[in-house]
Protein backbone atom coordinates (compact mmCIF):
# COMPACT_ATOMS: atom_id res chain seq x y z
CA UNK A 1 0.00 0.00 0.00
CA UNK A 2 1.21 3.70 -1.07
CA UNK A 3 1.72 6.11 1.59
CA UNK A 4 0.71 9.71 0.62
CA UNK A 5 2.30 12.33 2.52
CA UNK A 6 1.38 16.26 2.25
CA UNK A 7 5.57 17.70 1.51
CA UNK A 8 5.23 21.56 2.37
CA UNK A 9 8.15 21.94 -0.15
CA UNK A 10 6.08 20.89 -3.19
CA UNK A 11 2.72 21.79 -1.86
CA UNK A 12 1.02 18.67 -2.65
CA UNK A 13 0.53 15.29 -1.11
CA UNK A 14 3.02 12.85 -2.75
CA UNK A 15 3.77 9.21 -2.40
CA UNK A 16 6.26 8.47 0.01
CA UNK A 17 9.51 6.92 -1.21
CA UNK A 18 12.04 5.89 1.44
CA UNK A 19 15.54 7.16 0.30
CA UNK A 20 16.68 3.42 1.61
CA UNK A 21 14.43 0.48 0.56
CA UNK A 22 12.82 -0.36 4.11
CA UNK A 23 14.46 2.57 6.41
CA UNK A 24 12.93 6.27 7.20
CA UNK A 25 14.83 8.58 9.04
CA UNK A 26 12.71 11.21 10.96
CA UNK A 27 13.95 14.54 12.57
CA UNK A 28 10.67 16.17 14.84
CA UNK A 29 11.81 19.95 15.77
CA UNK A 30 11.86 19.05 20.21
CA UNK A 31 10.66 21.61 22.92
CA UNK A 32 12.07 24.69 24.14
CA UNK A 33 13.05 23.22 27.47
CA UNK A 34 12.43 26.40 29.60
CA UNK A 35 9.17 25.74 30.77
CA UNK A 36 6.23 22.11 30.51
CA UNK A 37 5.36 21.79 27.40
CA UNK A 38 1.30 22.77 26.45
CA UNK A 39 -1.32 20.88 25.12
CA UNK A 40 -0.63 22.39 21.38
CA UNK A 41 3.05 21.86 21.73
CA UNK A 42 2.01 18.32 22.68
CA UNK A 43 0.01 17.89 19.53
CA UNK A 44 3.19 18.17 17.26
CA UNK A 45 4.37 14.96 18.61
CA UNK A 46 1.22 13.37 18.31
CA UNK A 47 1.21 12.98 13.93
CA UNK A 48 5.29 12.05 14.10
CA UNK A 49 4.10 9.35 16.29
CA UNK A 50 0.89 8.40 14.08
CA UNK A 51 3.57 8.47 10.86
CA UNK A 52 5.85 6.13 12.35
CA UNK A 53 3.54 3.57 13.70
CA UNK A 54 1.79 3.42 10.22
CA UNK A 55 5.07 2.99 8.13
CA UNK A 56 6.34 0.06 10.60
CA UNK A 57 2.71 -1.42 9.92
CA UNK A 58 3.65 -1.21 6.03
CA UNK A 59 7.53 -2.67 7.04
CA UNK A 60 10.04 -0.14 7.61
CA UNK A 61 12.27 0.35 9.90
CA UNK A 62 12.13 3.61 11.36
CA UNK A 63 15.02 6.01 12.85
CA UNK A 64 13.24 9.05 14.61
CA UNK A 65 15.11 11.70 16.61
CA UNK A 66 13.18 14.40 18.44
CA UNK A 67 16.11 16.95 19.62
CA UNK A 68 15.89 18.99 23.15
CA UNK A 69 16.18 22.31 22.58
CA UNK A 70 18.40 24.08 26.13
CA UNK A 71 20.38 26.81 24.41
CA UNK A 72 19.72 29.56 21.87
CA UNK A 73 16.12 30.07 21.07
CA UNK A 74 15.66 33.57 21.45
CA UNK A 75 12.66 35.53 22.37
CA UNK A 76 12.42 36.65 18.85
CA UNK A 77 12.51 34.41 15.45
CA UNK A 78 14.56 37.68 14.59
CA UNK A 79 17.64 36.66 16.30
CA UNK A 80 17.08 39.27 18.84
CA UNK A 81 15.65 39.27 23.06
CA UNK A 82 16.97 37.21 25.58
CA UNK A 83 17.61 33.24 25.26
CA UNK A 84 14.36 32.22 26.98
CA UNK A 85 16.64 29.69 28.75
CA UNK A 86 18.65 32.04 30.54
CA UNK A 87 15.42 34.39 30.73
CA UNK A 88 13.63 31.50 33.14
CA UNK A 89 16.39 30.68 35.23
CA UNK A 90 16.25 34.49 36.36
CA UNK A 91 13.18 34.65 36.62
CA UNK A 92 12.47 31.04 38.43
CA UNK A 93 15.88 31.07 40.33
CA UNK A 94 17.11 28.04 38.96
CA UNK A 95 20.38 27.89 36.81
CA UNK A 96 19.49 27.13 32.86
CA UNK A 97 20.97 23.69 33.27
CA UNK A 98 18.63 23.09 36.29
CA UNK A 99 15.74 24.12 34.43
CA UNK A 100 16.55 22.38 31.35
CA UNK A 101 17.34 19.30 33.03
CA UNK A 102 13.77 19.05 35.21
CA UNK A 103 11.66 20.36 31.84
CA UNK A 104 13.13 17.72 29.63
CA UNK A 105 12.17 14.48 32.14
CA UNK A 106 8.69 16.17 32.23
CA UNK A 107 8.65 16.13 28.61
CA UNK A 108 9.25 12.80 28.46
CA UNK A 109 6.83 11.81 31.16
CA UNK A 110 4.41 13.73 28.99
CA UNK A 111 4.61 12.36 25.66
CA UNK A 112 4.58 9.01 27.61
CA UNK A 113 1.63 9.42 29.08
CA UNK A 114 0.51 10.61 25.96
CA UNK A 115 1.50 7.06 24.68
CA UNK A 116 3.73 9.06 21.94
CA UNK A 117 6.80 6.11 21.53
CA UNK A 118 10.18 7.32 22.73
CA UNK A 119 12.13 8.20 20.10
CA UNK A 120 15.46 6.38 18.99
CA UNK A 121 17.20 9.37 19.60
CA UNK A 122 16.81 12.64 22.22
CA UNK A 123 20.41 14.67 21.94
CA UNK A 124 20.75 17.50 23.46
CA UNK A 125 21.65 20.98 21.70
CA UNK A 126 24.42 21.81 24.34
CA UNK A 127 26.07 17.99 23.97
CA UNK A 128 26.24 18.81 20.42
CA UNK A 129 28.42 22.36 20.12
CA UNK A 130 31.53 20.72 18.59
CA UNK A 131 29.03 19.99 15.77
CA UNK A 132 27.61 22.91 15.49
CA UNK A 133 30.73 25.06 15.54
CA UNK A 134 32.27 21.99 12.95
CA UNK A 135 29.19 23.25 10.63
CA UNK A 136 29.85 26.74 11.21
CA UNK A 137 33.60 26.54 9.92
CA UNK A 138 32.13 24.38 7.04
CA UNK A 139 29.83 27.67 6.19
CA UNK A 140 32.50 30.26 6.46
CA UNK A 141 35.09 27.86 4.24
CA UNK A 142 32.21 28.58 1.93
CA UNK A 143 31.87 32.23 2.51
CA UNK A 144 28.44 32.22 3.86
CA UNK A 145 28.95 33.97 6.74
CA UNK A 146 29.92 37.29 7.96
CA UNK A 147 30.48 39.06 11.45
CA UNK A 148 28.10 41.43 13.25
CA UNK A 149 29.48 43.03 16.36
CA UNK A 150 26.74 40.53 17.93
CA UNK A 151 27.45 36.98 16.38
CA UNK A 152 28.10 35.67 13.04
CA UNK A 153 25.31 35.47 10.63
CA UNK A 154 24.54 33.65 7.46
CA UNK A 155 24.44 35.43 4.49
CA UNK A 156 21.00 34.56 2.66
CA UNK A 157 21.31 36.37 -0.49
CA UNK A 158 24.05 34.02 -1.27
CA UNK A 159 21.21 31.28 -1.85
CA UNK A 160 19.26 32.03 -4.75
CA UNK A 161 16.62 29.33 -3.83
CA UNK A 162 16.32 31.15 -0.32
CA UNK A 163 12.47 31.16 1.54
CA UNK A 164 11.77 27.72 -0.88
CA UNK A 165 9.82 26.37 1.53
CA UNK A 166 7.85 29.02 2.68
CA UNK A 167 7.69 30.57 -0.60
CA UNK A 168 8.93 33.79 0.71
CA UNK A 169 8.87 37.14 -1.42
CA UNK A 170 13.01 37.42 -0.18
CA UNK A 171 13.28 40.60 -2.93
CA UNK A 172 10.34 42.41 -1.29
CA UNK A 173 11.33 41.67 2.22
CA UNK A 174 14.93 42.54 1.55
CA UNK A 175 13.40 45.59 0.02
CA UNK A 176 11.66 46.28 2.51
CA UNK A 177 13.79 46.17 5.27
CA UNK A 178 16.53 48.59 5.38
CA UNK A 179 15.99 50.31 8.51
CA UNK A 180 14.61 46.70 10.52
CA UNK A 181 17.85 44.64 9.49
CA UNK A 182 20.37 46.86 11.78
CA UNK A 183 24.04 45.15 11.15
CA UNK A 184 22.67 42.37 9.26
CA UNK A 185 23.01 42.56 5.46
CA UNK A 186 19.64 41.40 4.77
CA UNK A 187 16.66 40.97 6.83
CA UNK A 188 16.01 37.06 6.60
CA UNK A 189 20.04 36.49 7.74
CA UNK A 190 20.32 34.93 10.52
CA UNK A 191 22.80 34.25 13.49
CA UNK A 192 24.66 31.00 13.37
CA UNK A 193 26.68 31.98 16.66
CA UNK A 194 26.08 34.40 19.11
CA UNK A 195 28.78 36.27 21.71
CA UNK A 196 27.98 36.52 24.86
CA UNK A 197 27.35 40.30 25.74
CA UNK A 198 29.80 42.24 26.33
CA UNK A 199 30.41 41.94 30.28
CA UNK A 200 27.88 39.63 30.63
CA UNK A 201 28.60 36.11 32.09
CA UNK A 202 26.23 33.72 30.92
CA UNK A 203 25.23 30.26 32.08
CA UNK A 204 25.31 28.68 29.26
CA UNK A 205 28.60 30.12 27.04
CA UNK A 206 31.52 28.12 25.22
CA UNK A 207 34.66 29.17 23.68
CA UNK A 208 34.71 29.30 19.73
CA UNK A 209 37.38 30.59 17.15
CA UNK A 210 34.87 33.29 16.90
CA UNK A 211 34.60 34.27 20.64
CA UNK A 212 32.84 32.92 23.43
CA UNK A 213 29.17 32.73 23.17
CA UNK A 214 25.88 30.06 22.39
CA UNK A 215 24.92 28.62 19.02
CA UNK A 216 21.62 29.92 17.19
CA UNK A 217 18.21 27.91 17.39
CA UNK A 218 18.28 27.00 13.73
CA UNK A 219 22.16 25.25 13.95
CA UNK A 220 21.45 23.08 16.49
CA UNK A 221 18.78 20.76 14.48
CA UNK A 222 21.06 20.94 11.30
CA UNK A 223 24.09 19.99 13.04
CA UNK A 224 22.13 17.29 15.44
CA UNK A 225 19.84 15.84 12.29
CA UNK A 226 22.78 15.21 10.18
CA UNK A 227 24.84 13.77 12.73
CA UNK A 228 22.28 11.21 13.82
CA UNK A 229 20.49 10.67 10.24
CA UNK A 230 23.00 12.08 7.34
CA UNK A 231 22.85 14.95 5.30
CA UNK A 232 20.05 13.92 2.95
CA UNK A 233 17.26 12.12 5.27
CA UNK A 234 13.83 11.03 4.77
CA UNK A 235 11.19 13.57 6.80
CA UNK A 236 11.12 16.30 9.05
CA UNK A 237 8.51 17.39 10.85
CA UNK A 238 7.18 20.27 13.03
CA UNK A 239 4.89 22.91 14.20
CA UNK A 240 3.87 25.00 11.34
CA UNK A 241 5.13 27.78 12.56
CA UNK A 242 8.56 26.85 11.92
CA UNK A 243 7.89 26.87 8.06
CA UNK A 244 9.07 30.64 7.26
CA UNK A 245 11.91 31.09 9.71
CA UNK A 246 13.62 27.79 11.61
CA UNK A 247 13.22 25.51 9.02
CA UNK A 248 13.65 27.51 5.87
CA UNK A 249 16.83 28.10 7.66
CA UNK A 250 17.71 24.98 8.44
CA UNK A 251 17.28 24.00 4.76
CA UNK A 252 19.53 27.22 3.93
CA UNK A 253 22.47 26.54 6.03
CA UNK A 254 22.30 22.78 5.61
CA UNK A 255 21.90 22.74 1.69
CA UNK A 256 24.85 25.71 1.72
CA UNK A 257 27.34 23.53 3.86
CA UNK A 258 26.57 20.05 1.84
CA UNK A 259 25.62 21.68 -1.38
CA UNK A 260 22.82 19.09 -2.03
CA UNK A 261 19.05 18.99 -0.93
CA UNK A 262 18.77 17.79 3.17
CA UNK A 263 15.34 16.47 3.59
CA UNK A 264 12.94 14.89 1.01
CA UNK A 265 9.42 15.35 2.61
CA UNK A 266 8.69 18.58 5.43
CA UNK A 267 5.59 17.73 6.95
CA UNK A 268 4.05 20.22 9.23
CA UNK A 269 1.26 20.43 11.82
CA UNK A 270 -1.56 23.05 12.43
CA UNK A 271 -1.54 24.87 15.83
CA UNK A 272 -4.13 23.94 18.80
CA UNK A 273 -6.02 27.21 19.16
CA UNK A 274 -8.39 27.99 22.28
CA UNK A 275 -11.95 29.51 21.49
CA UNK A 276 -11.94 32.96 22.19
CA UNK A 277 -13.66 36.37 20.75
CA UNK A 278 -11.38 36.53 17.74
CA UNK A 279 -12.50 34.25 14.38
CA UNK A 280 -11.04 31.11 14.27
CA UNK A 281 -9.64 30.98 18.20
CA UNK A 282 -6.35 32.22 19.85
CA UNK A 283 -3.37 29.92 19.21
CA UNK A 284 -2.06 28.32 22.25
CA UNK A 285 1.17 29.55 23.07
CA UNK A 286 3.69 29.90 26.08
CA UNK A 287 3.80 33.28 25.80
CA UNK A 288 0.02 33.97 24.83
CA UNK A 289 -0.91 33.40 28.53
CA UNK A 290 -3.56 30.72 27.47
CA UNK A 291 -1.42 28.04 28.46
CA UNK A 292 -2.73 24.43 28.83
CA UNK A 293 -0.37 21.34 30.62
CA UNK A 294 -1.17 18.00 30.37
CA UNK A 295 -1.16 17.74 34.36
CA UNK A 296 -3.80 20.32 34.21
CA UNK A 297 -5.99 18.07 31.80
CA UNK A 298 -5.19 14.91 34.43
CA UNK A 299 -5.85 17.50 37.31
CA UNK A 300 -9.03 18.23 36.47
CA UNK A 301 -9.97 13.88 36.19
CA UNK A 302 -9.28 13.51 32.65
CA UNK A 303 -7.58 10.33 31.08
CA UNK A 304 -4.26 12.08 28.67
CA UNK A 305 -5.61 9.71 26.05
CA UNK A 306 -8.17 11.34 25.84
CA UNK A 307 -6.45 14.66 25.08
CA UNK A 308 -5.16 12.10 22.23
CA UNK A 309 -8.21 11.37 21.16
CA UNK A 310 -9.22 14.58 20.58
CA UNK A 311 -6.04 15.63 18.78
CA UNK A 312 -6.77 12.33 16.67
CA UNK A 313 -10.17 13.57 15.72
CA UNK A 314 -9.16 16.63 14.00
CA UNK A 315 -6.53 15.99 10.87
CA UNK A 316 -3.22 16.95 11.49
CA UNK A 317 -3.06 19.91 9.48
CA UNK A 318 -6.24 21.52 10.19
CA UNK A 319 -7.05 23.72 13.45
CA UNK A 320 -7.79 22.05 16.54
CA UNK A 321 -10.12 24.48 18.46
CA UNK A 322 -9.66 23.01 22.07
CA UNK A 323 -12.20 23.78 24.96
CA UNK A 324 -12.97 21.38 27.99
CA UNK A 325 -16.49 20.38 26.25
CA UNK A 326 -14.85 19.26 23.44
CA UNK A 327 -12.20 17.10 25.60
CA UNK A 328 -15.24 15.83 27.73
CA UNK A 329 -16.68 15.03 23.67
CA UNK A 330 -13.82 13.01 23.07
CA UNK A 331 -13.44 11.26 26.72
CA UNK A 332 -17.19 10.14 26.57
CA UNK A 333 -16.27 9.14 22.60
CA UNK A 334 -13.21 7.16 24.12
CA UNK A 335 -14.97 5.01 26.20
CA UNK A 336 -17.99 4.10 24.12
CA UNK A 337 -15.08 2.65 22.08
CA UNK A 338 -13.89 0.91 24.30
CA UNK A 339 -16.93 -0.85 25.88
CA UNK A 340 -17.53 -1.98 22.13
CA UNK A 341 -13.76 -3.30 22.20
CA UNK A 342 -14.85 -5.07 25.30
CA UNK A 343 -17.79 -7.11 23.91
CA UNK A 344 -15.20 -8.61 21.10
CA UNK A 345 -12.84 -10.89 21.59
CA UNK A 346 -8.69 -9.66 21.34
CA UNK A 347 -6.96 -11.40 19.05
CA UNK A 348 -3.60 -11.42 20.66
CA UNK A 349 -0.92 -11.61 18.43
CA UNK A 350 -2.66 -13.28 15.17
CA UNK A 351 -3.00 -10.01 13.50
CA UNK A 352 -2.08 -10.84 10.30
CA UNK A 353 -5.00 -13.47 10.05
CA UNK A 354 -5.94 -12.80 6.56
CA UNK A 355 -9.80 -13.36 7.30
CA UNK A 356 -10.43 -9.69 8.14
CA UNK A 357 -7.76 -8.52 6.33
CA UNK A 358 -10.31 -6.04 4.26
CA UNK A 359 -11.75 -4.02 7.37
CA UNK A 360 -7.98 -3.27 8.17
CA UNK A 361 -6.92 -2.53 5.24
CA UNK A 362 -9.56 0.05 4.95
CA UNK A 363 -8.41 1.38 8.61
CA UNK A 364 -4.41 1.14 7.32
CA UNK A 365 -5.46 3.11 4.09
CA UNK A 366 -7.06 5.88 6.30
CA UNK A 367 -3.83 6.39 7.88
CA UNK A 368 -1.78 6.08 4.57
CA UNK A 369 -4.21 9.08 2.99
CA UNK A 370 -1.65 11.80 4.37
CA UNK A 371 -2.51 10.35 8.40
CA UNK A 372 -6.33 10.79 7.94
CA UNK A 373 -6.46 9.68 11.81
CA UNK A 374 -10.46 11.39 11.72
CA UNK A 375 -11.26 8.53 8.56
CA UNK A 376 -9.21 6.02 10.54
CA UNK A 377 -11.46 6.57 13.58
CA UNK A 378 -15.01 6.45 12.05
CA UNK A 379 -13.91 3.63 10.04
CA UNK A 380 -12.92 2.22 13.51
CA UNK A 381 -16.95 2.69 14.80
CA UNK A 382 -18.18 2.09 12.26
CA UNK A 383 -16.74 -1.66 11.86
CA UNK A 384 -17.40 -2.29 15.67
CA UNK A 385 -21.11 -1.20 14.94
CA UNK A 386 -22.01 -2.77 12.13
CA UNK A 387 -23.92 -6.41 13.20
CA UNK A 388 -22.84 -7.99 10.43
CA UNK A 389 -19.31 -7.89 11.02
CA UNK A 390 -18.10 -10.94 13.45
CA UNK A 391 -16.64 -10.45 16.69
CA UNK A 392 -13.34 -11.68 15.87
CA UNK A 393 -12.91 -8.92 12.75
CA UNK A 394 -14.07 -6.36 14.77
CA UNK A 395 -11.39 -7.57 17.30
CA UNK A 396 -8.91 -7.81 14.37
CA UNK A 397 -9.76 -4.03 13.20
CA UNK A 398 -9.88 -2.79 16.74
CA UNK A 399 -6.26 -4.25 17.66
CA UNK A 400 -5.09 -3.26 14.48
CA UNK A 401 -6.34 0.28 15.21
CA UNK A 402 -4.43 -0.10 18.73
CA UNK A 403 -1.14 -0.83 17.22
CA UNK A 404 -1.56 2.83 14.71
CA UNK A 405 -3.02 4.89 17.04
CA UNK A 406 -2.27 3.75 20.46
CA UNK A 407 -5.48 4.73 22.40
CA UNK A 408 -5.74 1.87 25.17
CA UNK A 409 -8.67 0.22 23.27
CA UNK A 410 -8.42 -3.20 25.46
CA UNK A 411 -8.21 -0.96 28.81
CA UNK A 412 -11.06 -1.39 30.15
CA UNK A 413 -10.24 -0.76 33.81
CA UNK A 414 -12.33 2.21 35.42
CA UNK A 415 -15.14 1.93 32.36
CA UNK A 416 -18.08 1.01 34.54
CA UNK A 417 -17.00 3.88 37.00
CA UNK A 418 -17.22 6.20 34.72
CA UNK A 419 -20.19 8.41 34.78
CA UNK A 420 -21.37 10.92 31.97
CA UNK A 421 -23.15 13.81 32.75
CA UNK A 422 -26.86 13.64 31.90
CA UNK A 423 -27.27 16.01 29.15
CA UNK A 424 -30.42 17.79 31.18
CA UNK A 425 -27.77 18.64 33.91
CA UNK A 426 -25.28 19.53 31.37
CA UNK A 427 -28.71 21.97 29.96
CA UNK A 428 -29.33 23.45 33.48
CA UNK A 429 -25.21 24.20 34.15
CA UNK A 430 -24.76 26.02 30.97
CA UNK A 431 -27.86 28.11 31.72
CA UNK A 432 -26.51 28.95 34.95
CA UNK A 433 -23.02 30.34 33.50
CA UNK A 434 -25.37 32.33 31.22
CA UNK A 435 -27.04 33.49 34.31
CA UNK A 436 -24.22 34.35 36.35
CA UNK A 437 -22.61 36.15 32.82
CA UNK A 438 -25.66 38.79 33.05
CA UNK A 439 -25.68 39.24 36.53
CA UNK A 440 -28.29 37.59 37.29
CA UNK A 441 -27.66 35.86 40.87
CA UNK A 442 -30.94 34.84 41.67
CA UNK A 443 -31.94 32.60 38.59
CA UNK A 444 -28.21 31.61 39.12
CA UNK A 445 -28.49 30.19 42.81
CA UNK A 446 -31.99 28.77 41.54
CA UNK A 447 -30.57 26.58 38.97
CA UNK A 448 -27.63 25.67 41.38
CA UNK A 449 -30.52 23.81 43.67
CA UNK A 450 -32.33 22.62 40.70
CA UNK A 451 -28.87 21.02 39.93
CA UNK A 452 -28.06 19.92 43.14
CA UNK A 453 -31.50 18.14 43.52
CA UNK A 454 -30.84 16.09 40.47
CA UNK A 455 -27.63 14.98 42.30
CA UNK A 456 -24.99 16.89 40.85
CA UNK A 457 -22.70 19.76 42.34
CA UNK A 458 -21.98 22.89 40.23
CA UNK A 459 -18.64 24.43 40.40
CA UNK A 460 -17.29 27.80 38.60
CA UNK A 461 -13.91 27.57 37.05
CA UNK A 462 -12.32 30.56 35.18
CA UNK A 463 -14.48 31.06 31.89
CA UNK A 464 -17.10 27.71 32.87
CA UNK A 465 -18.07 25.26 35.20
CA UNK A 466 -17.51 21.82 36.53
CA UNK A 467 -19.56 19.47 37.48
CA UNK A 468 -19.38 16.66 39.81
CA UNK A 469 -21.68 14.04 41.56
CA UNK A 470 -22.81 14.97 44.81
CA UNK A 471 -21.37 12.25 47.33
CA UNK A 472 -23.96 10.37 49.26
P1 LIG B 1 8.82 24.98 21.30
O1 LIG B 1 8.90 24.26 22.62
O2 LIG B 1 8.28 26.38 21.43
O3 LIG B 1 10.14 24.96 20.57
O4 LIG B 1 7.75 24.20 20.41
C1 LIG B 1 7.67 22.81 20.30
C2 LIG B 1 6.75 22.40 19.15
O5 LIG B 1 5.40 22.84 19.40
C3 LIG B 1 7.13 23.02 17.81
O6 LIG B 1 7.02 22.02 16.80
C4 LIG B 1 6.09 24.10 17.58
O7 LIG B 1 5.89 24.34 16.22
C5 LIG B 1 4.88 23.45 18.22
N1 LIG B 1 3.78 24.36 18.63
C6 LIG B 1 3.87 25.55 19.27
N2 LIG B 1 2.63 26.05 19.54
C7 LIG B 1 1.72 25.16 19.05
C8 LIG B 1 0.29 25.10 19.01
N3 LIG B 1 -0.47 26.03 19.56
N4 LIG B 1 -0.29 24.02 18.42
C9 LIG B 1 0.48 23.02 17.88
N5 LIG B 1 1.84 23.02 17.89
C10 LIG B 1 2.47 24.07 18.46
ZN1 LIG C 1 14.33 22.42 14.93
Amino acid sequence: MDLKLFNTLSGSKEIFQPLVPGQVSIYTCGPTVYSDAHIGNLRSYVFPDVLKKTLRRLGYRVNHVINITDVGHLASDADEGEDKMERAARDKGATAWELAALYTERFKEDIRRLHVDPPDNMPKATDHIPEQIALIQTLEQKNFVYRTQDGIYFDTARLPDYGKLARLDTQGLREGSRVARGEKMNKTDFALWKFSPPGVRRQMEWDSPWGRGFPGWHIECSAMAMKYLGDLFDIHTGGKDHIPVHHTNEIAQSEAAVGHPFVRYWLHGEFLVVDSTRDGGERMGKSEGNFLRLQEVIDRGFDPLSYRYLVLNSHYRKFLHFSWDSLKAAETALMGLRRLVREVPWPGNNLNDPTNSAFRDELLADLCDDLNTPKALATLWTTLKNPLISPSEKGGVAALAEELLCLGLNDFSGLDQVQSVPVGVETLARKRLAAREDGNWGESDRLRDEIARLGYQVRDIKGGYELEKSKL
